[in-house]
């Protein structure tokens, strides 16, 4: 019972046993185990994966406890497909496929997105640094409206950037279009 209120507390599912938590100067660091899941081989979707190797330590970002970031570290093994042939890690279904984050952090942070909320801002709130925000607003598509409305706002303004960088940031003047009716 005291697990299920500690899971939910921080997040995480009923499943998830946390072996040991570890208080950083400015974050949590959650060593959890995973539950025992059948796990889908990701090329060619045959169940029929046995473990490779003892596999690997893997510490991704997990949403703000009590004020501070935190992280979720965890061991993962290397499983192969004896259907095709392929190794993959096995990753947990609470963690996001391709990014260092758990998918309820990733979740946290779309949400935020859809407000009027700075980069800045979400990632200071959600205890994530800039990028791995940046990373979760370039994972979203943005498809074609089907109509566009009566009024369409076009503004541009000069925001933060970083030359270097190969994301959107990567000039100096942004474009902002909006429905102007709503
Ligand atoms: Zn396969």
């Amino acid at each position: 019972m005291a697990k299920k209120i500690t899971n939910k507390l921080i997040s995480l599912p009923q499943d998830v046993s946390i072996d040991r938590v570890v208080d950083h100067p400015h974050s949590l660091e959650i060593f959890i185990s995973c539950p025992d899941t059948d796990q889908l081989c990701p090329v060619c979707g045959s169940r029929n994966c046995v473990i490779k190797d003892s596999g690997r330590s893997l510490t991704v970002r997990h949403v703000s406890v009590a004020g501070k970031g935190s992280f979720l570290s965890f061991h993962v093994p290397r499983l192969l497909c004896k259907q095709c042939g392929a190794s993959f890690s096995k990753r947990p279904y609470f963690v996001h496929p391709s990014m260092k984050l758990s998918a309820t952090a990733f979740l946290a942070a779309c949400v935020s997105l859809t407000g009027t909320h700075s980069i800045r801002d979400i990632a200071i709130d959600k205890g994530l640094p800039e990028h791995q925000v940046l990373s979760v607003l370039c994972s979203v598509e943005f498809h074609k409206p089907d109509s566009l409305p009566r009024t369409l706002c076009n503004d541009e303004f000069k925001g933060s950037y970083d030359p270097d960088s190969h994301l959107w940031n990567v000039n100096r003047y942004h474009s902002n279009i909006s429905d102007g009716s709503n």
